[in-house]
């Protein structure tokens, strides 16, 4: 760590990142996606004992080992790691931070927490982890457990000395959550990925926007080194004309010419060129998951997730099956696939993360292709290649598991270009399809609202489904949360119906001479409910386009005409209105989310704008902030 001189950056957060990502670069863990770990932590027996029970370090030790040993299971014969090495270095690395005085052994807790903090993937899917382990069986964040947390996770920093700027303090767990606050799962990914992030952890996702830019070419000069092979974030003064320093100078404070390093800078994460646009275009349409989050500061994989509906909603909105529990709502087995019919979708999900892993070091290097061409061998290509031979393999498999897709084996000896085509083609119908299944596994859920247990284990069609929702769950979830909006909304707008009802009622028992106050109209009979009328026949003036505003204006024209038109009706006549729009609202958001990966490639190829525009997003720098 030394010879890269870290210690001079001068910005503590870059500081901090930058020996981070190093220590995980040198044990090798950017390359452990973080359900690996969570997988290496089942197999363990890990998530069968209680967080606060003690690992001995040579139970750790296995542990590690069998991250790394299953790591090079996954990684091609090419780039096989020093697996011993890995271990060692990461186990003194963890001693280090967690037991400096050699009691040898740490907590469960400490171990997860560690290791899902540091370990390669998404911040999101980290984060939602940990959440996991920090919150209740209601999905709500314990926030004693979340101050344990910080404390934990803070000797991190401290392991590579930067505890005088992120030390735990009391105060810490404060300045993030509010301490009465109901702090559910997305109010606390909200909080953590938010710009900026919370000071004690401002270091955890730059650390991933670090390794998501760290093979960035710029092709520019570096104003104050002269280098030309500008490499990771680049920086742009915003008072000299094309003053523009790498990542090195600008951390270091250089400044040269009339520029002092006082002046504000933006951060640019790429560079616009014809090449970039469309590597760009390619990683968005494989849409998967890179190992890493995407070039953007702004965090736009993360579903918008409205707040507010976390007291109307529960806070996991669907349970697609009964098997496709998620981890948060089981703080002790946090894993996904510890529950125990899932036994037989461990090796699904191993290769499924096996593949964003792929897909993630082939868009990597997609992105690197104009440089990584010129500067290093063929000896890159035949990776790529072999890269593109497995996945191709995998894709030809996956193909033969669900029976209605034709298996397609992508020759070799094709071009390259040709055969990322195709990929991406084949990748966006698997989209598509997968989009029907969530559909169409949403109805069946709701139709039986208790589905058999053991579904998943005696339909191996269903199997592979499953296999393919966790790819979607976002997508899934971003939607339902649309849907339970727009479901909201109508319940209130019938319960304002109802609310009319009942004056109307009211009105016409206590008239004593009203013509309406015929027994069969005062007996109490109950309202049908309207979601699951299925008086469709008597509505022959409704049809399903009918929007929000037609409903209004049923309901009004419904208590217009006065008590002698018949309400039961009108209410009945609203009621399968309401039916039939919530029925086209779904259509419509599906029809949407379908469309969606479609168009992609085509409007993107099509249209700069998308790719001028967030490719080269920027923080604004006030170099006194930090
Ligand atoms: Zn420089
Ligand atoms: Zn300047």
């Amino acid at each position: 760590m030394r010879a890269q001189d870290l210690d001079s950056i001068r910005l503590s957060t870059y500081r901090t990142a930058c020996k981070l990502r190093f220590v995980q670069k040198k044990c090798n863990l950017h390359l452990v996606d973080i359900w690996n770990v969570i997988e290496a932590f089942r197999e363990n027996g890990l998530n069968a004992m209680d967080l606060n029970a003690e690992l001995s370090v040579a139970r750790l030790e296995v542990v590690l080992s069998t991250i790394f040993y299953q790591l090079n299971k996954r990684m091609p014969t090419t780039h096989q790691i020093n697996v011993e090495q890995s271990i060692s270095l990461l186990l003194n690395f963890l001693l280090a931070a967690y037991d400096p005085e050699g009691h040898g052994k740490t907590s469960i807790f400490v171990v997860k927490m560690a290791l899902a903090t540091i370990c390669g993937g998404k911040i999101l899917d980290k984060l939602r982890y940990i959440f996991s382990l920090i919150s209740d069986s209601a999905g709500i964040m314990v926030h004693s457990q979340f101050d344990q947390f910080l404390r934990e996770v803070l000797k991190l920093p401290m392991a590579v000395f930067e505890g005088p700027s992120f030390g735990y303090t009391e105060q810490a767990a404060r300045t993030c959550f509010a301490q009465q606050k109901k702090v559910s799962l997305n109010t606390f990914l909200d909080t953590l990925m938010s710009d900026p992030p919370p000071q004690c952890l401002v270091w955890l996702p730059l650390m991933h926007r670090l390794a998501n830019v760290e093979n960035v070419f710029h092709p520019v000069e570096c104003s104050y080194c002269h280098t030309e092979s500008m490499m990771g974030f680049r920086y742009r003064c915003q008072q000299c004309h094309n003053y523009q320093l790498c990542q090195d100078c600008f951390w270091r404070g250089h400044a040269s010419g009339s520029h002092s390093n006082q002046h504000q800078m933006k951060e640019y994460t790429s560079w616009k060129s014809p090449a970039k646009k469309l590597s760009h275009t390619l990683s968005k349409s494989l849409s998967c998951a890179s190992s890493r989050e995407p070039l953007h500061p702004l965090f736009p994989e993360m579903p918008d997730k409205p707040l507010n509906l976390a007291h109307i909603v529960p806070p996991r909105p669907v349970n697609i099956t009964n098997d496709y529990s998620f981890s948060h709502s089981m703080p002790t087995s946090g894993n996904p696939y510890s529950t125990k019919k899932l036994n037989y979708n461990l090796d699904v999900a191993d290769r499924l993360a096996d593949e964003h892993v792929l897909i993630g070091l082939y868009v990597n290097l997609l992105q690197n292709n104009p440089k990584t061409c010129l500067l290093e061998s063929s000896n890159h290509q035949d990776d790529e290649h072999s890269l593109i031979a497995r996945y191709a393999a995998r894709l030809a498999a996956d193909a033969a598991a669900q029976q209605q897709r034709v298996p397609t084996d992508l020759p070799c000896s094709l071009d390259a270009n040709k055969q990322q085509r195709q990929l991406i083609a084949e990748l966006e119908s698997k989209n598509r399809e997968i989009l029907q299944e969530i559909q169409r596994l949403r109805l069946q859920h709701e139709e039986a609202s208790q589905p058999p247990p053991d579904r998943g284990q005696q339909n191996p069609t269903l199997l592979a489904e499953l296999r393919l929702l966790r790819q979607r769950k976002d997508e899934l979830e971003q939607r339902m949360s649309t849907l339970q909006e727009s479901r909201r909304e109508l319940m209130v707008q019938l319960e304002q119906l109802m609310m009319l009802l009942k004056e109307e009622r009211k009105q016409a028992t206590q008239g004593p001479g009203s013509p309406r106050s015929s027994p069969s109209h005062t007996i109490n009979r109950p309202i049908p409910t309207p979601i699951h009328s299925d008086s469709a026949s008597t509505t022959p003036t409704h049809t399903p386009q009918d929007s929000l505003m037609g409903v209004g204006g049923d309901v009004q024209e419904a208590f217009a005409q006065g008590p002698r038109r018949n309400l039961r009706n009108d209410l009945l006549i609203a009621a399968d209105s309401i039916t039939n729009t919530m029925s086209s609202l779904v259509k419509e958001l599906n029809s949407e989310g379908g469309s969606e990966t479609e168009s992609t490639v085509d409007s993107d190829f099509g249209r700069e704008l998308l790719a001028t525009n967030s490719s080269d997003p920027f923080y604004a720098y006030k170099p006194s902030h930090v």
